[in-house]
């Protein structure tokens, strides 16, 4: 395990008081470029710390955009030589969001998705997730990109919930040093109930939202296309979704139910009698249903036609089930989701 920056900070300079972490994160999160320009440190540290610990974990490798410049994407390598991508994508309210990955690759292969092909490498630290903020801010004031980052969605490479820890911990430190409310970061999960379970009751925690990658709610075919679905998993997420809603009390705390519309497979009008019938089971005012766009990976897998899509999210509606569509972004770059798979 590589150790963290707090962690080598601790070991070099133990006799330092406890703020100075703070000061450094602080320093990490300006415009510094390094920590020679971390100007809360006295002299002596600055030059210390700038010896031993590296002040960025990710060094981009290569960059794509699309035509329009409105998304774009990172192949950044990690200081054992490994590479995660994240995304840069212009939103509606003239600022960007960032898709960032949590692990290198990922053990969930699900079928529809590149990233699974590649299997787990290994996890992120919090740094190595962190700095992918960090590495789109700096690139954006190099690049003169104008409009501030927004909103943080956990949706790139890996299965965060299986990566709990070390996403916790960078989310609080975004949520403490960035400009990014908790409400405006959203974690994808493709449902591991130990984590779900867990966050629950876990106080550090922070409020963001989340988003479970459903894709199905039959539990025949559920497993087919998601093949880490547990037996019990429809009536472990109905528990955790109520408990869930019930902990966040707040009424306009919703969870989003995340579906791909896969041609034949999921989109028919009777796989839509099957989400709704789930939905009803629960809270169906607090949950979302967000309809995605298959964006094509490796396999046989086909996107449901525009008029499948539209009568499936015609019958969520008619059952008075809250449906948006997901825009897809990126396609012509290979940075849509799904089809992040760490390819230099
Ligand atoms: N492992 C997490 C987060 C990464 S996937 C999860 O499963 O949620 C982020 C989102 O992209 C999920 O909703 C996922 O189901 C979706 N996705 C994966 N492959 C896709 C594809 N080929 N087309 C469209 N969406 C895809």
């Amino acid at each position: 395990m590589i150790p963290t920056r707090q962690q080598l900070f601790q070991k070099l300079f133990p006799n330092e008081p406890s703020y100075r972490w703070k000061q450094a994160l602080s320093g990490l999160f300006s415009q510094a470029k390094g920590w020679k320009e971390v100007s809360a440190f006295p002299s002596f540290l600055r030059e210390a710390v700038e010896k031993d610990i590296s002040w960025i974990s990710v060094q981009v490798k290569t960059i794509e955009k699309t035509k329009d410049n409105e998304t774009i994407k990172s192949l950044l390598q990690l200081t054992d030589g490994l590479e995660i991508e994240s995304v840069l994508m212009r939103n509606a309210r003239d600022a960007w969001t960032i898709c960032i990955s949590s692990q290198v690759g990922c053990a969930m292969r699900c079928a529809f998705c590149s990233t699974g092909a590649m299997g787990l490498k290994r996890q992120l630290s919090q740094d190595e997730i962190v700095d992918q903020y960090r590495f789109w801010q700096q690139y954006k004031i190099q690049e003169q990109i104008h409009g501030r980052i927004s909103n943080i969605v956990v949706m790139g490479m890996g299965e965060p919930m299986a990566n709990y820890e070390n996403v916790r911990d960078a989310l609080n430190i975004l949520c403490e040093y960035t400009d990014v409310g908790p409400t405006k970061i959203t974690v994808s999960t493709a449902g591991i109930f130990a984590s779900l379970d867990h966050l629950l009751e876990d106080t550090l925690w922070p409020p963001v939202r989340m988003a479970i990658s459903l894709h199905s709610a039959d539990p025949l075919v559920r497993p087919r296309i998601m093949p880490s679905t547990p037996y019990d998993f429809f009536d472990h997420l109905r528990d955790w979704t109520k408990a869930y809603l019930e902990k966040q009390g707040n009424r306009t705390h919703h969870l989003t139910f995340e579906y791909i519309l896969l041609d034949g497979i999921n989109d028919r009008p009777e796989d839509a009698k099957k989400l709704i019938t789930f939905i009803h089971s629960i809270d169906s005012h607090r949950i979302r249903v967000n309809l995605i766009p298959y964006n094509k990976a490796e396999g046989d897998l086909r996107s449901s036609t525009k008029k499948q899509r539209d009568a499936f999210q015609r019958l969520l509606k008619e059952s008075d089930i809250i449906t948006t569509l997901r825009t897809s972004y990126g396609q012509e770059i290979s940075a849509a989701c799904g089809q992040l798979a760490g390819k230099s």
